[in-house]
């Protein structure tokens, strides 16, 4: 079973149509969550999503949306954003949007948007909080988003934190084989922020046990266009051409 897992869309179609155009033959899509905030198209990444009957948990983004999360702890721009996306929706795509859960489990892997232990908020920025999620984790295989980084972080004994984390260049192949718990970050789709600015997402192969990451280009001015026209804030608008 090949899997495209996917993250942190943030309402960027023109880039998740190109990815799933470059995925092609996968059996699945997985999404660790905040499909929507920042992005232009919010409804139509939502109904693509649920379209492929993607697996998909939420994120900070998906709860900012709804009103369920306060937007309080965002920064200006992000709130602003969120604010408009929570106006641009239906009651039925949110309703749709809080019945995501914020763990679960498919094929013997978990999901979360942050980490386990705070599937919301927490970055797995360093080892220490890759270590904290490994431990907590049910499974030997997970995934998480949030941070817009693509990463994987795995079990080693004889490292000071337990595990070791590092980041996903394109064309990186991970290999899943052996007994040591591993999480992955699939980076970004909708907005990447580090430095490149092409769509991020990773293809699970469940028959030979690897995961590996893809960059795929997309039309940035279209969505940046959109964006424009919407009035949406000019730093997030600016910040797709640089991925960052
Ligand atoms: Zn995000």
């Amino acid at each position: 079973m090949r899997i495209a897992v996917v993250s942190d869309i943030h309402a960027n179609l023109a880039a998740l149509d190109a990815v799933l155009r470059h995925a092609a033959q996968v059996d699945a899509v997985w999404c660790t969550g905040d499909t929507v905030g920042y992005g232009p198209q919010p409804s139509e990444c939502i109904a693509r999503l649920r379209g492929l009957g993607a697996v998909w948990v939420a994120g900070n983004h998906e709860r900012a949306a709804t009103g369920a999360l306060s937007t309080a702890a965002f920064n200006p721009a992000a709130a602003e954003a969120a604010e408009w996306t929570r106006r641009r929706l239906t009651d039925a795509e949110k309703a749709a949007l809080d019945a995501l859960p914020e763990v679960c489990q498919a094929n013997g892997c978990i999901l979360a948007h942050g980490t386990v232990r705070d599937p919301i908020w927490e970055y797995m920025f360093d080892a220490w909080t890759a270590r904290a999620h490994l431990d907590l984790v049910a499974t030997r295989v997970s995934f998480v988003g949030h941070t817009h980084v693509p990463a994987v972080a795995r079990e080693e004994r004889s490292a000071p934190e337990g595990c070791t984390l590092s980041r996903l260049l394109p064309g990186d192949v991970v290999d899943l084989a052996g007994d040591a718990k591993v999480v992955l970050n699939a980076g970004s789709v909708g907005q990447p922020r580090d430095h490149d600015p092409r769509a991020s997402y990773g293809v699970l192969d469940t028959a030979v046990q690897t995961f590996t990451l893809h960059r795929v280009e997309y039309d940035i001015a279209a969505t940046q266009k959109l964006m424009a026209e919407e009035g949406l804030p000019l730093w997030l608008i600016q910040r797709l051409s640089s991925g960052r």
